[in-house]
C-alpha cells in the first residue's frame, strides 16, 4: 500500500495528513480471526484529513456493528461478529449500548430488530461513496449523496415500515448500473462494489455489497427522470 498523501482530503479538501481506508479497515477481519485467510488484500485508501480518518473511528465502529450483525451475512461476516465485534462490545459495553437507539423490537414476519440511528448510518455510507468517487476521479464529490438499502427495515423518519422506497431506489440504481457491469474489490467476501458516473447531466450510482448480503446504494443525479426513471 502506498503511504504518500496528496494535498487534499477526499471529503472536505482540507490538507490531508493520512490515508483513510475505503470502506473502514475495521470491517475487514484480521488474520488472527480467520484461520490465516487474508481478507485485507490491496485495501483501497484515499488521502484524508484527521477529521475524516482517526477522529471518526467511533463512527466506523458503529458502521461495523450495523453491517456485521446482519443476519443474512456470509460466514466471513458472522465470524467477524463473533470475534471482533464481540470483543469490542465486551470491552466497552456502554459505548455500544449508546449506538442502539431503543429496545429490541419484533418485526412483522417474525424476528427481531435493533433500532439504529439511520441518519448516522447514512452519513457513514455517504463518506464511502465520496471516497470511491475520489478513488475513481481524483476529485472531491461536492454534492450530497442519497443512500438506500434493502437490509434495514426502517427509515430515518418512520422506523419499521416496509422499506418500499428503499427497495425502489436500490432497483433504480441497479438499472442505471446495468446488468453486466462487474463488481470490483479484492476481498469480495467482505466488500464489493459497482460504480457508474456520467458527466452531463451529472449522474452517479454506486452499489455496495458487504459480506455478500448487506446491500446499499448511493446516488447523486441532476435529473432523476432521465437517469433513473424515478
Ligand atoms: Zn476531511
Amino acid at each position: 500500500m502506498t503511504r504518500h498523501t496528496s494535498a487534499a482530503c477526499y471529503s472536505c479538501q482540507q490538507p490531508a495528513v493520512d490515508r483513510e481506508h475505503v470502506p473502514p479497515r475495521c470491517l475487514f477481519p484480521e488474520q488472527k480471526d480467520t484461520h490465516g485467510i487474508d481478507y485485507r488484500k490491496q485495501l483501497l485508501t484515499v488521502p484524508s484529513c484527521r477529521a475524516h480518518n482517526t477522529d471518526k473511528s467511533g463512527e466506523d465502529e458503529f458502521l461495523l456493528l450495523v453491517l456485521a450483525s446482519y443476519f443474512e451475512n456470509n460466514a466471513v461476516g458472522n465470524e467477524h461478529t463473533l470475534a471482533k465485534v464481540k470483543r469490542a462490545v465486551n470491552r466497552m459495553p456502554s459505548k455500544f449500548r449508546q449506538m442502539i437507539t431503543g429496545e429490541v423490537v419484533p418485526v412483522s414476519g417474525g424476528g427481531k430488530a435493533l433500532p439504529i440511528d439511520r441518519g448516522r448510518f447514512d452519513r457513514e455510507i455517504e463518506l464511502i461513496v465520496k471516497a470511491l468517487y475520489f478513488a475513481h476521479h481524483g476529485i472531491v464529490l461536492a454534492r450530497p449523496v442519497t443512500i438506500a438499502t434493502t437490509a434495514l427495515r426502517c427509515h430515518a423518519e418512520s422506523q419499521l415500515d416496509l422499506g418500499l422506497d428503499d427497495l425502489r431506489e436500490v432497483e433504480a440504481v441497479q438499472g442505471f448500473l446495468g446488468p453486466n457491469s462487474p463488481f470490483r474489490g479484492e476481498n469480495p467476501g467482505v466488500f464489493q462494489y459497482r460504480f457508474r458516473c456520467e458527466p452531463k447531466p451529472f449522474a452517479l450510482g454506486v452499489e455496495m455489497l458487504f459480506y455478500e448480503a448487506f446491500r446499499v446504494v448511493g446516488w447523486v443525479v441532476e435529473s432523476p427522470i432521465t437517469a433513473f426513471n424515478l
